[in-house]
């Protein structure tokens, strides 16, 4: 996708609502899912559920179909002259739930072979998922529709439409999904076609956001000024500062050159780079080659010292492992209420920089590992500064805003201009730069030095009020506004 003419930062370049709806699995295997509305509607035996009078599959309540989603894959099932019996309804594994999204694909290309065709061409292979992995699941779900249905569709065609099932997906939020008794929708998959024609690369130049809340419809933003002619890319798999290993997978898929990651340096940002292990030398080991090709070792900039590919592996081994770990403590959910169980705290976070950053560990500021913990510390960081009754301390504040400042230097090289991240990083910041204001005041500090952060605080403001109005940014907004009148006082 090509942009025609300049179009100035922060435009609306298109909207879109989704190609195809299809739930997400179910959190737990015993429960249904309605293929209406992609609720969780509860564990089998258990919970209350209707049988699609015709496929036999179940619903939350009858006729429950969003736009006509389930007719969709209902017609195919008949088509096939298959009925669910209730038994199975309470059985649907990996396989159906990716071979009924396939179905409803198919639908959908059937309607519209001209965006299909294109969609088809576009999806990746593997989206970063292991190949061995992706392999089963695709034979699996073919045979699923293939035997067990006795659909006779070819080959190529359920191919073309796993790829999209499995890989061209976005999951919608489940924030803001109704929740239903204890049970909660696991989100809804969503294949946006617009979007999925949009480039893949690590450095941005456009984002994708929602203008309003409980709906499915998405909007393309610039997030700088693009020239004409200039091609449009965002970051399909947004996962933010990401290892070398990662990227590469990621951009032999789309295909695309990199500057990035052809750079060893990542255009200074370093994100591949080890402090120098060398007594005294406080250099930084740059890998010989950069992402987009294999490993080669790497050398100390300051002292020549050579690092072989496996000790550059050592040496983001722990920390890696730790990162990985403390991550996944921050995804698990609670299947019964959505809510986090064991999300690292912020003393974890600032913990773990403690140890795995120079002058202690080997990372450096803008390691990539070194980034996405400060990321996940500022968004821990976000929830205590809304706290006024916590008593912060100078020490931290100096602290967290070292992180934030890490951070968006980062964001000034991969997605310059606006985007999601940055917008949700500078509210904090804005929040951040008034508390500590607040404290120097406390401290007897006046004048010149709380007016800069004072200055700094209403500019980010100004600049945020002139994106278009996300979800994200309609409430925090005027809270923000609130506490910038509330420090003027003190000036
Ligand atoms: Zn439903
Ligand atoms: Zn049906
Ligand atoms: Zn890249
Ligand atoms: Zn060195």
């Amino acid at each position: 996708m090509v942009a025609t003419k300049v179009v100035p930062p922060g435009t609306v370049i298109f909207r879109e609502l989704p190609a195809v709806v299809f739930p997400n699995l179910a959190s737990n295997s015993l429960w249904m899912v309605c293929r209406g509305c992609c609720r969780e509607i509860g564990v089998f035996g258990v919970a209350p559920f209707v049988q699609c009078s015709d496929c036999g599959l179940p619903l939350c309540k009858s006729e429950c179909d969003f736009d006509g989603t389930h007719r969709d894959e209902c017609e195919l099932l008949q088509r096939a002259s298959y009925k669910f019996s209730k038994r199975e309804v309470g059985s649907l594994n990996v396989a159906a739930f990716t071979g009924l999204a396939i179905l409803r694909i198919l639908r959908w290309a059937e309607k519209y072979p001209v965006t299909a065709k294109t969609l088809y061409k576009l999806a990746p292979r593997s989206h970063g998922m292991k190949q061995e992995l992706n392999d089963a699941m695709w034979s699996s779900s073919r045979d699923w529709v293939v035997e067990k249905l006795g659909l006779d569709i070819s080959e190529e065609k359920l191919k073309q439409a796993f790829r999209v099932a499995n890989l061209a997906t976005v999951n919608l939020p489940t924030s803001n999904a109704p929740k239903m008794g204890p049970f909660k929708i696991m989100g809804a998959m969503v294949v946006y076609a617009g979007r999925s024609m949009v480039s893949h690369g690590c450095i941005t130049n456009v984002y994708f956001t929602r203008l309003e809340e409980d709906v499915m419809e998405t909007v393309l933003v610039s997030s700088r000024e693009l020239k004409a002619g200039e091609v449009l890319v965002m970051d399909h798999n947004a996962r933010w500062f990401k290892s070398a290993d990662y990227r590469r997978t990621w951009a032999s898929e789309h295909g695309v050159p990199c500057p990035l990651c052809a750079d060893p340096a990542t255009l200074g940002l370093h994100l591949d780079s080890w402090t120098c292990t060398r007594k005294g030398c406080r250099g930084l080991v740059v890998p010989l080659r950069g992402a987009d090709s294999p490993d080669e070792g790497g050398r100390c900039q300051s002292c020549g010292l050579g690092m072989s590919a496996e000790e550059m592996e050592s040496a983001a081994w722990e920390a890696r492992r730790a990162l990985e770990a403390l991550e996944e403590a921050g995804s698990l959910m609670k299947a019964s209420t959505g809510e986090r169980k064991g999300a690292p705290s912020l003393r974890q976070w600032e913990r773990f920089l403690h140890r795995y950053e120079r002058p202690r560990g080997p990372l450096h500021p803008m390691h990539w590992i070194a980034l996405r913990a400060k990321k996940e510390l500022i968004f821990t960081v976000a929830g205590c500064l809304g706290n006024m009754n916590r008593d912060h301390n100078t020490e931290e504040l100096v602290r967290w805003e070292g992180a934030f400042r890490d951070v968006l230097r980062a964001l000034d090289v991969l997605a310059p201009g606006y985007n999601n991240m940055r917008t949700n990083i500078n509210m904090q910041l804005v929040k951040l730069l008034c508390i500590r204001l607040m404290h120097l005041h406390k401290d007897g500090l006046r004048g010149r030095k709380l007016q800069v952060l004072y200055d700094e605080a209403t500019s980010v403001l100004k600049d945020i009020k002139k994106l278009p109005r996300t979800v994200e940014l309609q409430e925090e907004y005027a809270a923000m506004e609130f506490i910038c009148e509330t420090v003027t006082t003190l000036l």
